[in-house]
């Protein structure tokens, strides 16, 4: 089950690979699962292959890579163009950089919810079908006692003969 604990790289690349797009991103603005993202595009052994092996979508990679490339410009905000980003990094300046973080924040939650949802829906489903076999279990043993009433009806009169 999911929750906002700490981020990693691990929580990261489920998000990136079962396409929790806000999720995703919400781990990629931290800053050490960020660095190993980096790390990682910089290991000649794993670089995006690695994560195309892995299932990752290119849309979500694509937003990686663009943010990789942001990062790389000092110069002006990516969102508004009009602030400079010093000190703020990831394109982003300091306002944007908070509003941005708020946004997904709240569809990191949405993300869980929707998660949660469709564990539960599973669970239920579960149930039902658990109580559906055992209806089944228990009309099948009803009909196998009458049929042996009936057995021993037949025998008994034939006994009488
Ligand atoms: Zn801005």
């Amino acid at each position: 089950m999911l929750r906002k604990h700490e981020a990693t790289f691990e929580l990261w690349r489920f998000a990136a690979r079962y396409s929790l797009i806000e999720l995703e991103r919400y781990y990629r603005k931290d800053s050490k699962v960020f660095a190993t993202i980096k790390k990682v595009l910089r290991l000649p052994s794993e670089g995006i292959e690695s994560f195309l092996k892995q299932g990752m979508p290119i849309a979500i990679l694509n937003e990686v890579i663009r943010d990789v490339v942001s990062n790389l410009d000092s110069g002006i905000c990516n969102m508004c163009l009009l602030e400079a980003t010093t000190s703020w990094g990831r394109g982003l300046c300091q306002t944007c950089a908070v509003a941005q973080e708020r946004l997904t924040e709240m569809a990191a939650k949405r993300d869980i919810l929707k998660v949660n949802a469709e564990e539960r829906a599973t669970a239920a489903a579960s149930l039902a079908e658990q109580a559906r076999w055992e209806a089944r279990e228990a009309e099948r043993a009803r009909l196998d006692a009458r049929a042996a009433e009936d057995q021993w009806f037949i025998a008994a009169e034939k006994a009488k003969m």
